[in-house]
């Protein structure tokens, strides 16, 4: 779970209209990310390969408190279904700022003020993407998103291609083999979404 103090609506400052991409035109594939690939939902989801590293493995996360964070990247029209997105996580940051509340943690004020500083310091064109956030897994309820996460990205990353990442830390498999989903909005819910990584 995690809560925003209040709502604040992420988005890039600018925002050219998407282009049309077809998926092979992204590059080629990286390594496979097992228990990720879904199908369905209107975004798809791709990551660079450094982007799977660091949720997946080589990140530190804490089993005690949930943390979380944002991603910036790419964003696609497919060009072979126009009506959904292709987007592209290209780098992933670790939020700064956050509280710690009884039961999740809390993106503060200045945590997007932070995020929206380093995403115009890029300079490159890089869009919010959304955001990830860790469920300290003890059951297998904590593996999907929680109502409160639901209403945090549906107040917060309005766009149709932003996407909320869900890592789940479990002891037993952390850090190999650590689960993480992707989920997009459709409609009134958060679908999952199908991920590929890019070389
Ligand atoms: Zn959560």
């Amino acid at each position: 779970m995690m809560r925003a103090k209040k709502a604040f609506g992420v988005s890039p400052i600018e925002e050219p209209p998407a282009p049309l991409r077809t998926k092979s035109a992204l590059g080629p594939r990286g390594r496979a990310w097992p228990g990720v690939a879904r199908e369905g939902g209107p975004v798809d989801v791709f990551v660079r390969d450094h982007v799977r590293d660091s949720l997946g493995v080589s990140w530190g996360f804490s089993r005690e408190v949930e943390e979380g964070g944002f991603l910036f990247g790419e964003v696609h029209r497919d060009a072979d279904a126009p009506s959904r997105w292709l987007v592209v996580v290209t780098e992933v940051i670790r939020a700064e700022h956050t509280e710690e509340a009884p039961d999740a943690l809390v993106f503060s004020p200045e945590s997007f003020a932070s995020m929206r500083r380093h995403a115009e310091a890029k300079r490159d064109g890089a869009s919010i993407l959304g955001w990830f956030h860790t469920h300290l897994v003890a059951g297998p309820e904590d593996r999907g998103l929680s109502v409160v996460d639901r209403d945090l990205h549906f107040s917060t990353f309005r766009r149709p291609w932003q996407v909320a990442a869900l890592v789940c830390v479990d002891p037993a498999r952390d850090p190999e083999g650590r689960e993480v989903s992707f989920f997009a909005r459709q409609g009134d819910f958060l679908v999952p979404c199908a991920v590929e990584v890019l070389a």
